[in-house]
């Protein structure tokens, strides 16, 4: 019998999962080892679009289990070929670099923009400016772009040369950025940040200055793309086309995969042997991105995300109605963050263990805010039964429990 008990003594103690194992899913529902049945609003945080075991992901994964699991880069391998043809169709790419995370595609767009800059401008060209309170990954590149100091407290020194600015504010980008200026990195929403959204009119002006000043705009869609937001990719909504792309999470819908997409001028600053990795692009990990990406890039599956956001939000307005935890329900498509009163200011992890008791699983997104993350396709009858027991967690948070 596994045990909760064995993660203190053999896992770094770099987490602090819940006391309950899952042990299986199955669309949007988990059960632990004792059988009790959750429903999941977290969706291995904005990464199951497609829920658990989907049985088309399963399939593929088998069929490509059975035929070839891993090559290096040595070789490439057709659903590599294959995923990177289709994603560069949806979008603005016209080149893919695979990874196997976030932070992967994130290191890869941010080398590739410093290479850049070098090749085709001059070498002082080397700032990135970011944004604060943004989320990047846990690399040492990547944290150091993302703008939560408490992430690189410890860790310096730290690559050097990353400006951050805030967010929605540009003013402050016009003013800052320069020639010297290589790169700008964004968040279309920022998720860990606490689910905000850029405005369009921010983005466009970022699209614009970037232009002026040849440096490439980024769009870090970890967590917004892949249907996440009612568009397949966040961009397409705001209708600012970036220079780079990154996407993860939800790529593979749980099996690890990343991916940076760009156009074929920036892509070829890159020549063979200036970044590399050893699973990127391993077989088994295309073929499931390929299957989910045709699952997802569907104008029914994709109009279904904006009437569960319905859902959700009028849902949610309700019970906030009625119980009054909330000071903001907010979002896009489902990727939905619930704001804390100040007088429950910091409980937001506190309603995540209520909830899990009353059998559902949500996130938090810092100490103040609730995050939703579900499943795309996610059964109507689950979203109101998840809510009713989200209702129960926030009533026992209410009179203090
Ligand atoms: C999750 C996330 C990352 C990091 O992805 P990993 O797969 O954990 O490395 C980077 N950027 C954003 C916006 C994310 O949400």
């Amino acid at each position: 019998m596994i045990i909760r008990k064995q993660f203190d003594e053999v896992m770094v103690p770099n987490y602090a999962p819940s006391q309950m194992i899952p042990v299986k899913g199955e669309g949007s529902k988990v059960w632990d080892q004792a059988g009790k049945e959750y429903i999941d609003f977290a969706g291995g945080i904005a990464v199951n679009a497609l829920g658990h075991c989907h049985p088309e992901l399963v399939n593929i994964l088998q069929t490509q289990g059975q035929t070839l699991w891993h090559l290096s880069n040595v070789w490439t391998n057709e659903p590599a070929l294959e995923l990177a043809t289709q994603l560069c169709k949806a979008t603005f790419a016209e080149q893919v670099l695979f990874a196997n995370s976030g932070a992967e595609a994130n290191e890869a767009a941010l080398k590739l923009a410093r290479i850049h800059a070098k090749k085709q401008f001059n070498n002082a060209k080397t700032e990135i400016i970011a944004f604060e309170n943004s989320f990047h990954g846990r690399t040492l590149f990547t944290v150091s772009t993302g703008g939560q100091a408490k992430y690189t407290e410890g860790f310096e020194p730290l690559p050097g040369d990353i400006t951050h600015l805030p967010f929605n504010n540009l003013a402050a980008i016009e003013y800052h950025i320069s020639d010297r200026t290589c790169a700008v990195i964004v968040e279309p929403i920022q998720g860990e940040g606490g689910i905000i959204a850029a405005e369009p009119v921010f983005l466009e002006g970022l699209r614009a200055l970037c232009s002026k000043y040849n440096a490439l705009l980024i769009f870090d869609e970890i967590q917004t793309g892949m249907g996440r937001t009612g568009n397949l990719f966040a961009y397409q909504g705001y209708q600012v086309t970036p220079d780079i792309l990154t996407t993860a999470k939800a790529l593979g819908c749980g099996f690890p995969i990343g991916a940076m997409l760009t156009t074929r001028s920036i892509g070829n600053s890159f020549a063979v042997g200036s970044h590399g990795s050893t699973y990127g692009g391993n077989p088994l990990a295309c073929a499931v991105a390929l299957k989910a990406l045709e699952l997802i890039n569907d104008a029914t599956l994709l109009a279904g995300v904006r009437q569960r956001q319905q859902m959700f939000v009028s849902g949610l307005q309700q019970l906030n109605h009625k119980i009054g935890l909330f000071r903001d329900i907010r979002g896009e498509g489902l990727l939905i963050g619930c704001e804390l009163k100040p007088a429950w200011k910091g409980k937001a992890r506190l309603l995540l263990t209520r909830a899990e008791e009353q059998g559902v699983l949500i996130l938090t997104a810092g100490p103040d805010i609730v995050r939703l993350a579900p499943s795309l396709i996610i059964p109507y009858p689950d979203i109101k039964k998840g809510l009713q027991r989200l209702a129960q967690a926030m009533l026992a948070i209410k009179v203090g429990l």
